[in-house]
């Protein structure tokens, strides 16, 4: 029998373009989800605890590629430099110091995301546009050696109204297309915008997302009783 999770990756997957890819967000799910996943064919997941995301990766298939999406406090970068894939949520300039501090001693070279803004609520996280385009105009960032910028995330204003929804997706596309051409136009790496999640992953996906991040639609609802 195929299971549910197996059913929603297939269903989703199917609605991605071909430069698109899903990231099947894990957290709060225990470990035999996420290999029912991994045997539906998936490989990339999403965590936004350090802790959680290290002992799933230590236990799990190493062909997993690891993606971190939450607040990421700077003496906990360490236990994910040796095999994240890439971190989503890089909201300072000093944030990408110590995560290219700890990336020298591992001898890798950490993709992130630069995090905007976008939302009309105050609680998310993120640059504000100018002080994106700040840090990036300063140039200091170009000497971390160890730190590859692969694009941008945002998260949409949970709300129905889907208009408000594309508007802002929108903005964060326009606002990539204005970094690529600004600060990367001879890197083709820099090619991910990291946008959507269960409720909205459709309008992402209708205004350019690469990278959807979805967990309930897959998983179901996340029971967060069981917090560590
Ligand atoms: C939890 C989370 C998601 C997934 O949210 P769903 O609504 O369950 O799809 C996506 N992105 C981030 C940053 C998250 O923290």
């Amino acid at each position: 029998m195929i299971s549910d999770i197996a059913t929603q990756i297939s269903e989703i997957t199917k609605e991605l373009p071909s430069d698109s890819r899903l990231i099947a967000v894990s957290k709060f799910h225990p470990e035999e989800a996420i290999i029912e996943a991994y045997n539906a064919g998936q490989r990339l997941f999403g965590e936004n605890h350090v802790q959680e995301m290290t002992e799933k990766y230590e236990h799990l298939p190493k062909d997993i590629e690891w993606h971190f999406l939450g607040h990421l406090q700077s003496n906990k970068i360490k236990y994910i430099v040796p095999y994240v894939a890439m971190i989503h949520s890089i909201d300072s300039y000093e944030l990408l110091v110590e995560i290219n501090k700890q990336a020298v001693k591992a001898g890798r070279i950490i993709n992130c995301l630069l995090q905007l803004h976008i939302a009309k609520e105050m609680t998310k996280f993120g640059f504000s546009f100018d002080e994106c385009r700040s840090m990036l105009d300063a140039g200091e960032w170009r000497k971390l050696s160890n730190i590859h910028l692969s694009g941008v995330m945002g998260m949409a204003t949970n709300t129905n109204d889907t208009v408000q929804v594309a508007f802002e997706f929108q903005s964060l596309k326009v606002f990539f297309n204005e970094l690529k051409s600004k600060y990367f136009t001879n890197d083709n790496s820099f090619k991910e915008i990291s946008m959507g999640m269960t409720h909205d992953y459709s309008i992402a996906l209708q205004n350019g997302s690469t990278l959807v991040r979805i967990g309930t639609k897959i998983f179901g609802e996340r029971d967060y009783s069981k917090s560590k």
